[in-house]
């Protein structure tokens, strides 16, 4: 089925050009874990206790080995993904919503219109990122929507802005994602091949080692 674009609003500034996807990068070697970017967005949003649209993944492994002399030593690690709504390529969450409630605007954000979802949490479901949450407060899905009207008025979205580490950019996401070190996984996250993500990592030490052989360490929160 082939959906209109949502619209945006008027006023795209020159750092918020629409027809382009725009998408996220995350140098993930700068990342403290401090939950800013989270907070910003749940500030700006006004999400209160409800779901978070963008949570801080924090990964972590290793253990403790006595070596032959009988020493302890470790190989003991930790990092963390600032994750949002991915703005995929491929949304399957839209493809699957039989009430033509999620469409892509002009900036490739995946937004939701909030008067046509009625809540079954398909996209949830078929979200590989868990980026669409039901909020029991509306009774509908909610989640990222990029901070479209700060971009459309050529500002960044208030998670990249806040982060006191900048560790989060945002752009055209051709232009962001095209570094030779940026990968769109690391860990335990999904396979880009499903939904073509818009999000790119730079990854640190500790995640190239560690391959899949770590853990989420705060599932609860996320
Ligand atoms: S991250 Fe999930 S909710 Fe966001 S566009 Fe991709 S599939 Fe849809
Ligand atoms: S782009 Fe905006 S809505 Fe999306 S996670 Fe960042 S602050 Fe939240
Ligand atoms: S605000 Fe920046 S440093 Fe802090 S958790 Fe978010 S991305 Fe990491």
């Amino acid at each position: 089925m082939t959906r209109a674009k949502m619209p945006i609003v008027s006023g795209a500034g020159s750092s918020g050009d629409p027809h382009h996807q725009f998408g996220f990068s995350f140098d993930q070697r700068r990342c403290t874990g401090c939950k800013t970017c989270e907070m910003a967005c749940r500030d700006y949003h006004d999400l209160g206790t409800g779901p978070a649209f963008r949570t801080v993944h924090e990964y972590a492994g290793g253990t403790w080995i006595q070596n032959d002399e009988g020493a302890w030593e470790h190989d003991v690690f930790a990092f963390y993904v600032s994750m949002s709504c991915n703005h995929c390529t491929n949304p399957v969450c839209l493809r699957f919503c039989a009430s033509d409630a999620i469409a892509k605007d002009d900036f490739g954000f995946v937004r939701v219109d909030a008067a046509r979802c009625t809540g079954c949490q398909v996209c949830a479901l078929s979200c590989p990122y868990h980026a669409p949450r039901f909020s029991e407060a509306s009774a509908h899905i909610e989640k990222c929507d990029g901070c479209f009207d700060r971009v459309a008025a050529g500002l960044g979205p208030i998670c990249v802005e806040a982060c006191p580490q900048r560790a989060l950019d945002f752009g055209i996401y051709d232009d962001i994602a095209d570094h030779p070190l940026m990968v769109e996984r690391v860990a335990t996250m999904p396979d880009p091949v499903i939904t073509q993500p818009n999000y790119a990592i730079e990854p640190c030490e500790a995640a190239l080692r560690a391959a899949d052989a770590v853990a989420l360490q705060n599932l609860g929160e996320i």
